[in-house]
């Protein structure tokens, strides 16, 4: 996939929830559904999306691709609650379909604690900052 459809899909995304998003009351608590990326796991958590599926992960495991570890907490210094310790555990680069999977499957479960965290903690906007590519950033930024 190109740099440029990237971007394209997570506008789509955006643009698609933030047009359902108008339609239910301030406090809908929302699902989403094949998100597709930890990129748009965290674009959509900063924009009120609370659950979260992906087989992208999977996907991302069957084409031979590990996903790259981000081993950070939230933007500061790790929480002092079990999770967060997980959240920086680095693991051993994979070398087999089934422990890819596994591998990213868990990199995936980090980047929705440090979402949780990051909003928790009231800093969901740098966190976006720190954690996006400055383009994907300035997509996201202009929503919030
Ligand atoms: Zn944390």
């Amino acid at each position: 996939m190109s740099r440029n459809s990237k971007y394209k899909q997570y506008q789509q995304g955006i643009e698609r929830f933030l047009f359902i998003k108008k339609h239910f009351s301030e406090t809908t608590i929302f699902h989403a559904l094949g998100c597709g990326s930890r990129t748009m796991i965290a674009m959509l958590s900063s924009l009120s999306v609370r659950f979260f599926d992906s087989s992208a992960y999977y996907k991302a495991a069957f084409f031979g691709e590990a996903v790259e570890p981000i081993t950070f907490c939230s933007i500061g210094k790790p929480n002092t609650k079990p999770e967060c310790k997980q959240c920086l555990i680095k693991q051993r680069t994979p070398h087999s379909d089934q422990t890819r999977i596994n591998y990213n499957l868990r990199e995936t479960f980090k980047e929705v604690q440090r979402c949780k965290c990051a909003l928790a903690e009231k800093k969901m906007k740098d966190y976006l900052q720190l954690r996006l590519k400055p383009k994907h950033y300035e997509l996201i930024v202009q929503y919030l």
